[in-house]
């Protein structure tokens, strides 16, 4: 409590929710977890506008220096998003800074499967609101609240309890301001460490990408594009050269020793997004091997879920197909 940067209430709730201090630096992960909440002492403006009246050198970066506990310059960043202006890049620069801070995102390896994510879900930082298809409202889609954010959060519901975490006012006209590049941002990194109760970081320490996207994108849309920005992420954080973590030669790791080959649903989509039968686009190219890996898998769980009463298996549809209609489709394609 003595160390929380931010006095009252509000310090006290954020020291509170987010628990002991584990990142080393300059003010360390309390002091930035706190001072998203700006304006204010430390906020965001205020420690801009004092790095800027103190005209202190930038953080020197030695060359082939990988992203483990440090930020990520601009140029970095730029190198990334190629296809996204320098002065966009700019603006979103420290927010990334602040959230990968905030939300433990302290190794480059952390900081290249965020950016893998976020440049796909938001077109390389383009989109910070879920565009609707003509002639849909806001007020058609999920109770009002549309995808925002560049993770985009959906619904009244979690739009409150982010909210709620960051003591902010994301209901109603305030909906907005969840575009704004600081809470886009940061929001992003509270989804990264709390949907669903999982931290995607553990994934990508694993370096367990089919995890990372089956948890984010709930199948594997943009799988193709989500990895030719990790190999970016890679190559420009110097991921492989890096003295603390450690990945194999793969690109990512293979679906048998991924975390998705414990889930039955995600084996049977990485068996579909790999068979032209699926429909569903984003794996590029779809390999039989993976389709036919994947459709076992998921029969493996079928054969116990079979013998279970017949209350107890499963009725849920999955990615806009029937438990009938899955089995039809990972038998046939099994072989
Ligand atoms: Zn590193």
């Amino acid at each position: 409590m003595a160390t929380s940067r931010v006095p009252g209430t509000q310090g006290r709730f954020l020291f509170d929710f987010y628990g002991a201090d584990d990142a080393p630096g300059i003010f360390g992960q309390r002091g930035n977890r706190c001072y998203r909440d700006s304006p204010g002492i430390l906020g965001v403006n205020d420690w801009a506008s004092w790095v800027s009246t103190a005209h202190l050198p930038p953080p020197v970066v030695a060359m082939g220096q990988c992203a483990c506990n440090r930020d990520i310059t601009l140029d970095e960043l730029c190198n990334i998003y190629k296809a996204q202006k320098r002065s966009k890049c700019e603006t979103f620069l420290p927010a990334l800074n602040a959230t990968f801070k905030t939300y433990g995102m302290n190794s480059c390896l952390r900081k290249a499967h965020f950016l893998a994510q976020v440049g796909h879900e938001s077109g390389e930082l383009t989109y910070v609101a879920e565009t609707l298809p003509k002639g849909k409202k806001e007020a058609d889609v999920y109770d009002g609240y549309k995808g925002r954010g560049l993770l985009q959060i959906t619904y009244k519901k979690n739009y409150q309890a982010y909210g709620k975490v960051v003591n902010h006012d994301f209901t109603d006209d305030h909906r907005v301001d969840l575009e704004d590049p600081k809470w886009a941002t940061d929001s992003a990194g509270n989804y990264w460490t709390t949907h669903n109760n999982v931290d995607l970081n553990g994934y990508a320490d694993k370096n367990d990408l089919l995890a990372v996207t089956a948890r984010v994108n709930g199948g594997y849309n943009g799988f193709a594009d989500r990895l030719t920005h990790l190999k970016r992420g890679f190559t420009v954080l110097k991921v492989r050269a890096c003295p603390t973590v450690k990945i194999g030669k793969e690109d990512y790791v293979e679906f048998a020793k991924s975390d998705v080959y414990a889930n039955d649903v995600y084996s049977f989509g990485w068996g579909c997004w790999n068979d032209p039968k699926g429909g569903k686009a984003g794996v590029k190219p779809q390999l039989p091997a993976d389709r036919k890996a994947g459709y076992a898998r998921y029969l493996e769980f079928r054969a116990l879920q079979l013998k279970l009463p017949v209350a107890q298996q499963p009725t849920k549809k999955h990615y806009g197909f029937t438990v009938k209609e899955m089995d039809a489709l990972a038998k046939e394609g099994v072989k």
